[in-house]
C-alpha cells in the first residue's frame, strides 16, 4: 500500500483529477471496526481523539486546530438547518458524526484549486473519467451509517470547503436515516447528480 501511494502522488502529479467523492455502505460498526476501515481505506493511523465544541467526535491524523473543528461543527449546524426545512428529524444531533480527518493525497486539482482530498479505490467510479487507474480522488467518503461516520482531509486553509464537504458527506448519512429512497437515488454519483442534494 505504501508503494501504491507513492505511485499515486506520482500519478497526481502528472493528471490531477476531479473532486467528488463516493460512498461505501457499512452499518452497526464499533469503533474498533470503524477506526480499522478508515485505516484500510486511507492507509493512515487515526491517533489523536476527541471532539468538536458542539460534541461532533474526532478521529484525527493529528490535532485539528480550532478552525477546522469549529468548520466541522458549521458544516453540521448547515446540514441540520436544511435537514429540518425538509422535515427530516432523525440524526440531527452533533455527537451523532463520528468524522475522521486524513491525510491528503492531494493538496490541488488539476486545476491548480487548492483541493485536499483522498485517493481511494475506484470502485464503481473504475473506468469513468474519473478513474485515475484504480483509485480516484474524493473530496469525502462515508465510512458507516450506524454510527454516522464519514472522512475527509486536512485543510490548513479554505475551511469553508471544509464546511461544504461535512454537509455534504453529511446529506448521504441524513438521507439515509430520514428518506430511504431519495438516499438511493442519490448516494452514487457514478450515475450523475452532485451536492448540495438537500436544497
Ligand atoms: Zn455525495
Amino acid at each position: 500500500m505504501n508503494k501504491l501511494k507513492t505511485l499515486l502522488q506520482l500519478v497526481l502529479l502528472l493528471v490531477g483529477g476531479a473532486t467528488f467523492h463516493q460512498t461505501t455502505p457499512a452499518q452497526n460498526r464499533s469503533d474498533r471496526a470503524l477506526i480499522n476501515e478508515a485505516r484500510r481505506i486511507t492507509n493512515d493511523d487515526f491517533s489523536f481523539t476527541g471532539q468538536t465544541s458542539k460534541g461532533a467526535r474526532i478521529y484525527a491524523v493529528n490535532q485539528p486546530n480550532s478552525r477546522m473543528l469549529d468548520a466541522i461543527d458549521q458544516g453540521l449546524t448547515d446540514l441540520f438547518a436544511i435537514a429540518r426545512e425538509n422535515n427530516y428529524q432523525r440524526r440531527l444531533n452533533y455527537s451523532d458524526y463520528t468524522i475522521f480527518i486524513a491525510k491528503a493525497d492531494r493538496t490541488t486539482n488539476r486545476e491548480k484549486v487548492y483541493s485536499p482530498d483522498i485517493a481511494v479505490s475506484a470502485a464503481q467510479y473504475a473506468g469513468s473519467v474519473y478513474d485515475q487507474g484504480g483509485f480516484v480522488y474524493a473530496a469525502g467518503m462515508v465510512l458507516a451509517y450506524n454510527p454516522c461516520a464519514f472522512v475527509f482531509a486536512e485543510h490548513t486553509r479554505d475551511f469553508q470547503r471544509v464546511s461544504d464537504v461535512v454537509r455534504y458527506e453529511g446529506e448521504h448519512l441524513v438521507l439515509y436515516h430520514n428518506d430511504r429512497r431519495f438516499y438511493q437515488r442519490t448516494a452514487d454519483h457514478s450515475r450523475g447528480g452532485g451536492h448540495p442534494i438537500l436544497k
